[in-house]
């Protein structure tokens, strides 16, 4: 196992590791005391051809209105389950990877009881794996993994690409090894502890606005409140131009436009603040607050 992280300038710092579990992680991986900013140094921007955004659900979840708008009703109400992938010169990236596919085999004996408030309706052909063989990506063609966050409906993909590097926020990874008593469902500890995991760890605020190739085509923008470490993304595609991801931080236009809390939420200051924060962002990149979600 490699993990990847940053220290206090900022440079990324590479070291192998053994073990798996969190305490192992933690010791091999100091956190980062970081006294500044690590901004990314703005780079050339390249121009770069072969960029695709492709967009893939694995099935839906049938819910109420309350677990999506925070107290807003015991109606019936039904999400997808999306997750993308990115094509790009430099290799491909998958962008969450959906509900795993042990949610379409045995979804109780997989998620728990968490399927009496999030039911997971899903065909086994529609796990990731599977989906990226329908536009030629094998499973050995996958470069970085991409976590917004650990959520059970988002940690599909972990464990499922033996050449990828897994990037996600170190807060959101020390939080899913012990989540509070309300969000502890939501977190599937044998998604994300699987064997030969390289794992790349992001700093929060120190690396707000990640700039994965150096182009400006996929960067990752520090979201938290929906969990402790999710993140947003801005994707700038060179003929559609920027579109924003901002996966959990709104599920609805009712959050993007401050009318509706998450459902499930560990800050709530937080998340009602990411719709600025979001727009901030994708505006200074050359967006226009983003395609909205
Ligand atoms: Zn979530």
């Amino acid at each position: 196992m490699k993990i990847v992280e940053f220290d206090e300038k900022g440079h990324r710092v590479e070291r192998e590791a053994t073990a798996t579990s969190s305490a192992g992680v933690s010791s091999l991986a100091p956190r980062p005391v970081l006294s500044r900013p690590a901004v990314e140094a703005p780079r050339e921007r390249r121009k770069s051809s072969g960029i695709e955004l492709h967009m893939f659900q694995t099935g839906t979840l049938r819910t109420k209105t309350k677990y999506i708008k925070m107290n807003q009703g015991e109606e019936a109400f039904e999400i997808p389950v999306p997750w993308f992938l990115l094509k790009h010169p430099q290799g491909n990236v998958v962008i969450d990877g959906g509900n795993a596919i042990e949610a379409a085999i045995d979804k109780r004996g997989h998620w728990g009881n968490v399927v009496d408030a999030y039911d997971p309706i899903m065909q086994v052909s529609e796990n990731v794996v599977d989906q990226l063989k329908m536009v030629d990506v094998a499973p050995g063609d996958v470069r970085y993994l991409v976590q917004s966050h650990l959520h059970l409906d988002h940690t599909g993909a972990i464990g499922r690409f033996p050449k990828a590097t897994t990037i996600v926020q170190r807060a959101e990874y020390e939080y899913a090894q012990k989540p509070h008593w309300f969000s502890a469902g939501a977190y599937i500890r044998s998604d994300f502890e699987r064997p030969g995991v390289n794992w790349m760890f992001l700093g929060g605020d120190y690396t707000d606005n990640y700039d994965l190739f150096g182009d400006g085509v996929l960067r990752m923008i520090f979201t938290p409140g929906h969990s402790p470490g999710h993140m947003s993304f801005l994707v700038s595609l060179p003929k559609s131009g920027p579109i924003l991801l901002t996966i959990d931080a709104a599920y609805t236009m009712d959050h993007w436009e401050n009318k509706a809390l998450p459902g499930l939420v560990v800050s709530s200051g937080q998340a009602a603040d990411l719709g600025r924060q979001a727009a901030r962002n994708s505006q200074r990149h050359g967006g226009n607050g983003g395609h909205r979600p």
